[in-house]
């Protein structure tokens, strides 16, 4: 393939869809903090996506604040010498696609910083809707977060979803989404987008379903999944988290059916900087102010 493909170089680029994790940069804007889905392990201290250390982020930005976060860290970066910013994404700490200021954002970025991948992390029960505005905003990957492969699973996991008005919980709600994020994810890969499943991993929850949801994600599209074992907060707190070597040979087994994202660090909703060795934000951004 030509190296002049922009969608080659693009995933080339991006750190976590097979870029280089030494050299290339991303930054999580956390511009979204409302969610329209409860997950049982979430207390909001993690990221949407459940990619997010507890903490997540140290304040929710406003649009024109996030594109100045992304001037200055690429500016910072460029500095360093080598690196570079070449990834904007926005992972929570609610979930992006119910929060309008996402879009906004993302247009903002897109106007100032032309050569930037922008990526998009979701629970995909709007997906399938927001795709035009998806399309629009030029957004080149995309993260959904699927925990469960059947109804009567996904009503241990979620507590409840928020659609077209109404709360819908246990099954039902459960059936609702897993519907919308198969359908997205579909429509997500019909539209060209580079597509990683993320999936927490619940002993004793949801476990017998991983390989067949690989398999499922695999045949609608998905080019990667990322299995990340729970942590024991929330509804599942006295779940005894899977060891190392549990997810090591689940991860050997889902690598036989659809590339496994091992590198993942759960980063934090405001992440910045080259992944495993993140820039400190609010000190670079004070210090910015005191000058
Ligand atoms: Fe929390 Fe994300 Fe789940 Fe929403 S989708 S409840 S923010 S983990
Ligand atoms: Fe990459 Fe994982 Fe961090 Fe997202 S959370 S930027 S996939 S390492």
């Amino acid at each position: 393939m030509a190296s002049g493909c922009p969608m080659m170089q693009a995933k080339t680029e991006h750190p976590c869809f097979g870029g280089d994790h030494g050299k290339a940069g991303r930054i999580h804007l956390p511009v979204a903090p409302g969610c329209n889905i409860k997950c049982g392990f979430c207390e909001r201290r993690f990221d949407c996506a459940n990619e997010s250390r507890p903490g997540v982020t140290s304040r929710i930005l406003t649009p024109e604040q996030a594109v100045a976060r992304v001037r200055l860290i690429r500016r910072h970066m460029a500095m360093q010498g080598g690196v570079h910013l070449k990834v904007v994404g926005i992972a929570g700490p609610g979930d992006p696609l119910a929060n309008q200021k996402t879009f906004e954002t993302f247009r903002l970025v897109r106007e100032a910083f032309p050569e930037m991948t922008l990526c998009l992390s979701t629970n995909g029960l709007l997906l399938e809707e927001k795709m035009p505005q998806i399309v629009e905003a030029d957004i080149h990957s995309l993260t959904i977060t699927i925990n469960a492969l059947t109804p009567a699973t996904g009503a241990r996991i979620y507590e409840w979803i928020r659609h077209g008005g109404r709360h819908y919980g246990g099954e039902t709600g459960a059936a609702i989404l897993l519907e919308r994020q198969l359908c997205g994810l579909e429509a997500a890969a019909g539209a060209g987008l580079r597509i990683k499943i993320n999936h927490v991993y619940i002993p004793g929850i949801n476990d017998h379903e991983t390989l067949d949801l690989a398999v499922e994600v695999r045949n609608l599209g998905a080019q990667v999944m990322n299995i990340m074992p729970v942590i024991p907060v929330g509804l599942f707190r006295d779940v005894e988290p899977p060891s190392d070597a549990t997810m090591e040979m689940v991860r050997n087994q889902a690598e036989l059916i659809l590339s496994q994202a091992r590198h993942c660090k759960q980063c934090r909703a405001d992440a910045a900087g080259l992944v495993g060795q993140d820039i400190d934000v609010e000190r670079l951004e004070k210090k910015r102010l005191a000058y």
